[in-house]
């Protein structure tokens, strides 16, 4: 018996034209994302699906399923582009999957500044920036399907992270505008730093509408391909890098294993050669392409998207992130992968520790990026072979004793991913917008630990 269908019956009788999707395909993929990157969230998320899906498409009708919900107490899991790796939207109580994706309007952008409706896809808004000369400070490597929205209450970090931080960093976002899930919903406004209060929150504390982003001013940027002899020299060289007046967008490497997984880029990136795949502004390109050589490379392609198009080759962002695991995964589904940052300062023998210890049973993908306003610093993400739960965790055990930050990518809660701590402001700012606790239940631990009984 689904304990919510008297309430789902109410609930739909109060949307008027609001338009919902029901049919059983509909249900299952829009409770779905990436997950199964992990065998283990695979195992626990598999199968979890909604009671229906609403798409609302103006905000008067935000409003209208959030009043429904909170008198009828049902669960509501926010969904954008559906393209979360830890079941982010995986409605684990079932209740109602709230699509964001036909709330796509561009508001305004003007310079270095882009207002927006929170289901605008990114890749959406980088076409209309750039019409006007200016371009997204970071993105997902998920670029094409990924939301605004989805980014700033599921994602960290990405392509653009090595020139402008990561998203959390004073002056990406400068606002957003949230519903509260309440009889008579609120909306609320929090600007600069009380941004923080809903980012990386999983849609548990409020539902996002719109969005101002910062922008930067465009650049021409070239999609290059660099080899190395050893992984140790591609590391060394962007580790070498950093910082220096080189103007970069993307700094991507992957050791030579990878080389099966991109076969369709042989020509560029040969077996037995490591790579480091950059996204390098139009006028730095010769100092980038001398550096490679300083350090033992060679820059093997180095040209716009658009030419990449017309050759049919993939864009340096999507051989990046978690599209590097997506490679290796499309060819073999034995591979998962993890997530930590780097120790500070660099620990340029890590790669090479981490080799001699696990060999074959991973492989090295390292991004680097802007740490803090005067540092740089790194995430890995290697692929792990998949065999068991316990040794997914011995391998993160060697990572934290190596000096490492572990986001555990096996997990489902804001705190076990990567916060570690209860974020006291996200969670006072959950007893504000919704506190009867049905946004995407069971995603907040420090929510559910208040719940529980003593
Ligand atoms: C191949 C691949 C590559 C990736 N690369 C990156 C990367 O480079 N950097 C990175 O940070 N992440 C990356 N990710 C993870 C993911 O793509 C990003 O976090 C992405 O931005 C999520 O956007 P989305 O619209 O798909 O959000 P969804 O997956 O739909 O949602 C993500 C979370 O946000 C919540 N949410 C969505 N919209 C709203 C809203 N309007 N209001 C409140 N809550 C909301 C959802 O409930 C969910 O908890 C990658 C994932 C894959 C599969």
């Amino acid at each position: 018996m689904n304990p919510h269908t008297d309430s789902l019956a109410r609930f739909t009788e109060e949307l008027g034209g609001i338009r919902v999707l029901s049919a059983p395909e509909q249900l299952r993929r829009k409770s779905r994302d990436f997950f199964w990157y992990s065998p283990i969230l695979n195992e626990q998320l598999e199968g979890r699906t909604a009671d229906l899906v609403v798409v609302p498409q103006t905000e008067d009708e935000v409003v209208t399923i959030a009043r429904a919900a909170a008198r009828h107490g049902l669960p509501v899991t926010v969904r954008g582009g559906g393209t979360g790796n830890y079941g982010q939207c995986v409605p684990l109580a079932g209740g109602v999957v709230l699509d964001m994706t036909a709330m796509n309007r561009i508001l305004s952008i003007r310079d270095g500044v882009a207002e927006v409706q929170a289901g605008v896809l990114l890749h959406a808004l980088q076409q209309e920036a750039e019409k006007v000369g200016q371009q997204l400070r970071m993105f997902p490597s998920t670029l094409r399907a990924a939301t605004v929205g989805g980014f700033i209450a599921g994602g960290s970090a990405g392509v653009g992270s090595v020139r402008n931080g990561v998203l959390k960093d004073p002056g990406n976002v400068l606002s957003v505008q949230v519903v509260t899930l309440e009889e008579t919903p609120r909306v609320l406004e929090l600007q600069g730093e009380d941004v923080q209060k809903v980012h990386h929150a999983y849609g548990t504390n409020g539902i996002i509408t719109r969005v101002t982003l910062a922008l930067q001013a465009a650049v021409h940027w070239y999609h290059s391909i660099a080899t190395f002899g050893s992984y140790a020299d591609a590391t060394r060289f962007c580790h070498g890098i950093c910082g220096t007046d080189i103007d970069l967008f993307l700094l991507t490497a992957v050791e030579s294993g990878f080389t099966p997984y991109y076969k369709h880029l042989a020509e560029y990136f040969p077996p037995g050669s490591h790579a480091v795949f950059a996204m390098v502004g139009e006028d730095s390109r010769e100092r980038y392409r001398a550096q490679a050589r300083a350090f033992g490379g060679q820059e093997t392609l180095c040209l716009p998207e658009a030419e990449l198009h017309a050759r049919r080759l993939p864009p340096a962002y999507e051989c990046a992130y978690n599209h590097t695991t997506l490679q290796a995964l499309k060819a073999d589904k034995s591979w998962t992968y993890l997530q930590f940052e780097h120790p500070h300062p660099f620990d340029l023998d890590l790669c090479t520790r981490f080799k001699q210890r696990f060999g074959d049973e991973v492989l090295c993908h390292d991004e680097f990026l802007r740490a803090t306003p005067t540092e740089y610093g790194a995430y890995g993400l290697p692929l792990v072979r998949f065999t068991t739960a316990a040794r997914q965790y011995e391998i993160m055990d060697f990572l934290e004793a190596s000096g490492c930050l572990i986001f555990d990518p096996h997990v489902y809660t804001i705190e076990d991913g990567g916060m570690k701590t209860i974020d006291q402001n996200q969670l006072a700012f959950k007893r504000l917008a919704d506190p009867a606790g049905l946004m995407n239940p069971g995603k907040m631990k420090a929510w559910e630990a208040q719940r529980a009984p003593a």
